[in-house]
């Protein structure tokens, strides 16, 4: 096969949404969620933090039903050293990768406590220093717990970056540079509640449902779906006669 086909594929293009499109495109997923927060369950900034490393590849809801467990029993970088690798990824075996999720969980506790007193740095270099925290993360924990304008770009983000033309761009780095500079301000903090919401409830990956999407007079994209997928019968129903 030739190698050109073994690329992997880059987005559909979608020219860039004029500027005064994007405030308005945000101004309709803001009337959905007027007061957007994390779907993950945290109490403070350390377990947001712990939350965040352990939903890579998983969905948050997986994520809320392991911590209730491990935060009951380690609430703070000291309580998650003690109680160790192994018992740590005794509470998160439903997740993926959650070997390395532990170890990195008991790591990153580890050096809060050397380096910062058991506090969770509000810097992204002192973030990304700690085990099992990349860009992403630490600009989650930024915005969330330290009201940072930042942008984490997920799966959700990178694809209605690209989809609807608020931030077009070819990698993760250029969908956040993006947006940075094309949200308005004052919408920063919720932007990036507002497009996961968007991107996980209703502007899908496989099959965006425009039909009922509030944003869909400023979206560009030009593969926009006009209604649901016909129902099919259920199993067992009569077929019509022909
Ligand atoms: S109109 Fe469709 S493609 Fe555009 S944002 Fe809404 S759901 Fe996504």
């Amino acid at each position: 096969m030739p190698a050109a086909r073994l690329a992997p594929r880059t987005p559909r293009a979608t020219r860039a949404m004029p500027l005064a499109d994007v405030r308005r495109f945000l101004e309709a997923l803001a009337i959905v969620h007027p007061a957007p927060r994390s779907e993950l369950d945290y109490r403070d900034p350390y377990t947001l933090l712990v939350a965040v490393v352990l939903s890579a590849q998983t969905t948050d809801a997986a994520v809320n039903k392991a911590t209730r467990g491990l935060f009951a029993a380690a609430p703070d970088p000291a309580a998650m050293v003690a109680l160790g690798v192994a018992a740590v990824g005794g509470h998160i075996r439903t997740l993926g990768l959650w070997q390395t999720k532990a170890r990195h969980v008991v790591a990153l506790s580890a050096l809060l406590l050397e380096r910062h007193g058991g506090a969770v740095p509000d810097d992204r270099a002192a973030l990304e220093a700690l085990p099992g925290v990349g860009r992403k993360t630490a600009n989650v924990v930024l915005n969330v717990a330290f009201g940072a304008l930042t942008m984490a770009v997920d799966t959700h983000i990178f694809r209605l970056g690209n989809r609807t033309g608020i931030a077009p761009g070819r990698n993760v780095r250029a969908v956040e540079e993006g947006l940075l500079a094309r949200v308005p301000p004052g919408m920063l903090r919720d932007a990036h509640h507002w497009l996961i919401l968007h991107g996980r409830y209703v502007c899908k990956a496989r099959r965006p449902e425009c039909w009922r999407c509030v944003a869909t007079t400023w979206c560009r994209y030009s593969g926009k779906t006009l209604a649901p997928p016909a129902a099919r019968p259920p199993a067992g129903a009569a077929k019509p006669k022909m």
